[in-house]
Formats: structure tokens, sequence, C-alpha cells
């Protein structure tokens, strides 16, 4: 049942309730009352019918006595005036006939009158009263009620004024000793002292019929008062509370801009009221939860795009932490990656940070942390966030002053058998701790709480896939680029590195010079001492022109035994005493080899082998205009050296024709790779 039915049902029990009880008591009371007027008017026939008959027997022996005193001769003559007037229905001076009942004896047989008798000196006057339909009449009359005259047993009517169809019935009713009969109440009269006649009285009940038809229509009024009453309040009560309903599905439906009119200040006038101000508060929560989630949306979007777009480790840095300040609203944070030479923190993005840490990009580097030390370290140590409240003095000297702060650890992702993952066994996945995130002071005050952990942790999850996938693409650049016998650069980068150095010193007026250096008869190791020595003298050997060079210095292993050095911003002078340098150091130490060979004439095993170099040296400009030129002009000093008998060096000649520019280039960009090293010389 709705609340409207259920509060007009409780409206009309309330009203109609009380009406309808009291309906059915004025009913009962009236009933009642009605019974008793009833009962009452006959009494009060009774007793008049008892007085009437009494008076008339009264006044028949009165007019029997007056009669009787009078001289014989006169009796006659004030019977016949006695008669005249009405005080007696006959006077009879012989004593009347037996069938005049005498009002002092009860009737027992076939009564027509009562009578009194008075004696005088010769006979007995009878005055008597016939019971005709008149004396009936009047006995009704006077007592306001019915009379029915029986005959002396009491079963038949003799005289009645009820009418002749329930004549018989009050005559069974008496009979049968009963007091009402239909809507008539009966009373009988039994014969006795001052009644000598048996009679029936008889009173009409008292009808409530058209009391009861007013008590219906004012019920029926009251009723339909109540139902048009009762309807009207209760849609007066529900139609706000429906209307709330409404508004409040509509809301649920994603109207938020729903608003419901208050009409009364009443209770559903206050609710109509803080519903209006709750979805106005809920649509402004709404409003600012979209602008940052499209905020945090945008953000994502550019980390994403950062991400996937770009090695670029301080630009991908640098969006982390601006979206984890945005999404948290931090003032201020900074990332720091641990330095893998001293595994201290170093900043490597800042922002809104304040005191010694807002220094500008390039000084970041300075502000180093050391593991295990205040809130940075320990969090880079244990590996666990952590947040809180910072003191007056920040939270830890040496760290960003603040009041709040959430510093979560930047994980590498677990890989097994990652080598980049240090910290576990092998095979096994540890995260180790590449850095830390941390925001300080979030904005509007509050703390920072532990719904920030599990965001700052994606973000710092994030992270630490961005510089493990930056450190991965180093190393896998470093290895492409590398040779891996001998550590040195290897062909491929080569080239890049001539032709970068060639630009950079006709950018700048610069000279380069590139030495091109190539093992004496190593094909002579290789066959005494067996491939693995051969590898093993080449390592070395690589080793020794590493240690002879400056750092800004190149050395590449060209191919085989064949290896480059550039050197820039050297002349020809410069490189002839590089040369020379390179050429003593292999040849004053002979390596040190693994063999099991002995030698021939002491038989004792080789553990040593001598080599020597030959080198070219060619100069840019000198020698040629492009990087093929140089590197050409270095093959031919090689071959020079060659020919004078090895373990020597020679500079390349000047040329007068060039080449024309990018043959290099060409070479390198020709079907089926890299253009291997000139080997056509038999060196
Ligand atoms: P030359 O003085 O004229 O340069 O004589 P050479 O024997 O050094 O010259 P050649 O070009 O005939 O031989 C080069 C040898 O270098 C051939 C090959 O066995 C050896 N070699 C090339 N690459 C490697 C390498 O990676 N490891 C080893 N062990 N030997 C290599
Ligand atoms: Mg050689
Ligand atoms: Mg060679």
């Amino acid at each position: 049942m709705t609340l409207r039915g259920r509060l007009t049902t409780a409206f009309l029990a309330v009203v109609l309730g009380p009406v309808l009880l009291g309906t059915i008591f004025v009913g009962t009371t009236v009933a009642t009352v009605s019974r008793d007027r009833t009962a009452e008017r006959l009494d009060h026939a009774v007793t008049t019918v008892r007085t009437a008959i009494a008076a008339v027997c009264r006044q028949l022996q009165a007019t029997a006595d007056a009669v009787a005193v009078l001289p014989t001769d006169s009796r006659d003559t004030a019977a016949r005036q006695i008669e005249a007037r009405g005080l007696a229905s006959d006077v009879r001076l012989d004593g009347g006939p037996t069938t005049w009942q005498d009002c002092a004896a009860p009737a027992d047989g076939g009564v027509v009158a009562i009578s009194a008798r008075a004696r005088t000196d010769d006979g007995v006057v009878a005055a008597g009263q016939l019971l005709d339909a008149g004396f009936v009449d009047r006995l009704a009359a006077s007592s306001g009620a019915e009379i029915t005259l029986l005959d002396p047993r009491g079963t038949n009517a003799v005289q009645s004024t009820v009418p002749d169809r329930i004549r018989g019935e009050i005559v069974l009713v008496t009979v049968a000793g009963r007091t009402a009969r239909g809507d008539r109440h009966v009373r009988r009269l039994t014969v006795g002292p001052g009644q000598p006649l048996p009679l029936a009285v008889s009173v009409p009940a008292a009808d409530p019929t058209g009391l009861y038809l007013v008590l219906l229509g004012v019920v029926l009024v009251v009723a339909s008062g109540a139902v048009l009453v009762a309807c009207r309040l209760a849609r007066s009560t529900t139609r706000p509370l429906a209307e709330l309903a409404r508004a409040v599905d509509r809301v649920a439906g994603g109207e938020l801009s729903t608003r419901v009119p208050v009409v009364r200040h009443d209770e559903v006038g206050r609710l109509a009221g803080t519903f209006n101000r709750m979805t106005r508060e809920l649509q402004g929560y709404v409003q600012a939860l979209t602008a940052s989630r499209d905020q945090l949306r945008r953000h994502l979007t550019v980390l994403g795009d950062t991400l996937s777009s770009t090695h670029d480790l301080h630009r991908i840095l640098r969006v982390i932490l601006q979206t984890a300040l945005s999404t948290t609203g931090a003032r201020g944070g900074v990332v720091l990656l641990a330095d893998p030479a001293d595994g201290r923190l170093v900043a490597r993005c800042a922002e809104g940070l304040t005191g010694r840490w807002n220094v500008p990009e390039a000084e970041l580097p300075t502000l180093r942390v050391t593991p295990g030390h205040g809130v940075l370290g320990g969090v880079a140590e244990t590996g666990e966030p952590r947040r809180g409240v910072c003191g007056p003095g920040g939270t830890a000297p040496g760290e960003p002053p603040c009041r709040t702060y959430v510093a979560v650890p930047i994980c590498a992702p677990a890989v097994v058998g990652d080598p980049l993952v240090p910290g576990g066994p092998e095979g096994t996945a540890v995260p180790a701790t590449l850095g830390v995130l941390a925001l300080y002071d979030r904005l509007g005050g509050d703390e920072f709480d532990d719904t920030d952990l599990p965001t700052l942790r994606t973000f710092a999850g994030q992270a630490g896939v961005a510089v493990h996938n930056v450190r991965m693409h180093e190393e896998a650049q470093r290895l492409s680029l590398t040779d891996p016998l001998t550590g040195l650069w290897n062909y491929r980068y080569l080239r890049e590195s001539l032709r970068r150095e060639v630009e950079r010193a006709s950018r700048f007026g610069r000279m380069l010079t590139v030495l091109l250096l190539d093992l004496d008869h190593f094909k002579d190791v290789n066959d005494r001492y067996g491939h693995a020595a051969g590898d093993a003298v080449l390592a070395e050997f690589a080793r020794r022109i590493r240690v002879g060079l400056r750092e800004v210095d190149l050395a590449f292993r060209q191919g085989g035994e064949e290896f480059v050095v550039l050197l820039p911003e050297t002349d020809a002078y410069g490189g002839t005493i590089v040369a020379e340098r390179l050429g003593s150091a292999v040849r004053d130490l002979p390596v040190p080899i693994d063999s099991r060979r002995t030698d021939a004439e002491t038989g004792r095993p080789i553990d040593r082998v001598s080599v020597t170099v030959s080198i070219g040296i060619a100069v840019y400009p000198e020698h040629g205009t492009t990087a093929q030129q140089v590197l050409d002009a270095a093959d031919d000093a090689l071959y020079a050296a060659k020919h004078a008998g090895r373990d020597t060096y020679r500079l390349a000649e000047v040329v007068s024709a060039t080449v024309p520019d990018g043959q290099f280039d060409q070479a390198a960009a020709a079907p089926g790779g890299p253009q291997p090293p000139r080997q056509s010389r038999g060196r």
C-alpha cells in the first residue's frame, strides 16, 4: 500500500471509528429510550384504564344510590334523566339483568355491561354501563392506548379498538403471557377487586426509524467529508514527498542539477531544502572531481606519451613528478635516483621546493642523500614508504624543509634473471630500490593519507620502469656499439664518431688525427699459439691502447687485428707521439698468454708472446676533407708502415685530389651493411 493510501486509511480510521461508535451508541440509546417510553406509555395507559373503570363504577354506584334514595314514584323519571345525561347507559329499577356484571365482582359469563346496584325498600336499583364499542373507544381515548375487551376466560376479544386483523394476535399474545407482538406492546389486565373486566391494553412501539435515518444521514455526510478531507490531507502530505522521490530518481540518474521547490517550511519543506543543499554540494564535488579526473587524465596521457615516446629519463621523471604533484595536491616534490657509482641518492628532478633544495636544475646533482640517513635515505634503504608530519627542523638535516611529507621507493620491475636488477641471487626476481619519490606539503594543510600511497606507488612504479628501461636501453646501445672481446667501440660506432668528429673539427676549425693500427704478423700468433692466445693478445693490446690515451680520445676495433684511434684537436705531431707511445707500449712488454705450447729450443712452456704494431697516421683536414678520405689516408700510411718493415708508424702523404663529400656515408648506407675495413693489402 502506498504512503498516501496508508495515510488516508489512518485518517479515516481516526475519524470514522469514533463516528461509527458514537452512532452505534446513539442508535442503541435511542432503541432503549424508545422501548422505555413505550413501556411507560403502556403503564400509564393501564393506570388510566383502571382509573377510568373505577370511575365508571363509582359513577354507576353513585347513580344507583341516588335513584335508590328517591321516592318510588320519582325513581323512573330520575332514571330516565340520568340516562339522558349519560351518567349511565341504563338504569333499571328491577335490579337489572344478570348479564350486567357488578363492578364489585369479577365477570364470569356473557357480560354485556358493568353495573352498580343499590337497594331500596322494595327492590334493587341497578345502574349499568354497556360494554359497547363506544365504551371501549372512550377508554382508548382516555388512556391513549388500544383497548381490547376480552371474554371472562380471556381467549376471545369481545370489543377492541385495534384493527380486526391483529385482534386475534393480541389475544394470543395475552394468552401466551407475552408482552409484545411485533411493533406493539401488550399488557393484560386480569379481573380482580376494582377491576371487573378482563382487558388487553396495547400501545404501538415508538418507531425510531426516522432517527435512524437521520443518524445514517449524519454518518454518511461525516464519512464523505472525512474521506474527502483524508484524501486531500494525504495528497498534500505525500505530493512533496513524491516530488522529492522523483527528484532523487533524477539525481540517481545523473541529473545533479535537479532541485525541488520548497513550498512550506514544515518538516517536508526542510527535507526539500536539505535535499537541494545536498545536490548542490554533490554537484560541486562532482564538478571538482570531474575537473580533477580530466586533469589527471591529461597528465596520464602526457605521462603515457612521454613514457612511450622517449628515453629521455629526465623528461620522464619530470612528467612523473608533475603528475604526482597535481594528483595529490602537494606543494613540492623531488625525485632522487641512486648513483650506481657510490649508491648515494642524487636529486634528478625537483619542483616547488624551498631552502637549499631550491636550486637551478643543473645544480640538482649536487644534492645528495646517503642511504640509511633521514627519511629519504631510510625509504631508499628499507624500500618501505613513509609519510608523516615534520617537526620545526624538517624531516632530517639535509632534506627539504616541509610540514608534511610522503616518500615512496622507486623500484625496478621484478624481472627474473635481469642483470640490471641487483640484490638477489641469480634467477630470483628482487625489485631493487632505484631511488625515491618524495612529495611535500599537501595544499590545504591536510596530511597525506594512506590513500595517497597506492597512487604514489603507481607513479614510483612507472618511474622505476622508466629508469630501468632507459638503463636497459643505454646498456643495449652500449653493447651494440662495443666490441665484446676488447671492450673498445666497434666499427659501427667508429663510423658515427668519425663523421661527428670530422664535422666538429670542420665547424670549429680544429684538427683531428686518425691512427690506424694493425698488429704485425698476427696470423702467426694464431698459428703458433692458438686462437685463444690470439684473443688474449687482442684484449691486452686494446687495454694498452686505452691506457695510453687521453679521456677525450676514442679507440675502436675496426675488425680483426686492426684498430682505430681518434685524437680530437690533435695535429700530426701529436699523432706521431701517440703512435710512438702505443708502439712502444706493445713492443716493450710481451703479452702474457695461457698456452700449453713449449719452446722448441728451450723446451719451457711459452707464457708470453711479443707482438708489434704498425700504425698509419692521417690528419683532418691535412690528408682528407671527409671522414672516408682521412681513413683512407691513414690506411695508405699503414700500408707504408708495413712496407717499411713493420713495428713503426707512417704519416699519410698530403693528397691534392679530393674525393666528393659523403662518399663514406654512401658506402655506409650501401646494401649489405657497413663497409668492412680495407684488408686488401695483405696486412
Ligand atoms: P701483417 O703484418 O701483414 O698484418 O700480417 P698479419 O698476419 O697480421 O695479417 P693478416 O691480415 O694476413 O692476418 C690477420 C690475422 O688476424 C688473420 C686472423 O687469423 C687473425 N685474426 C683476425 N681477427 C681475429 C680474432 O678476432 N681473433 C684472433 N685470434 N685472430 C684474429
Ligand atoms: Mg696484421
Ligand atoms: Mg690486418
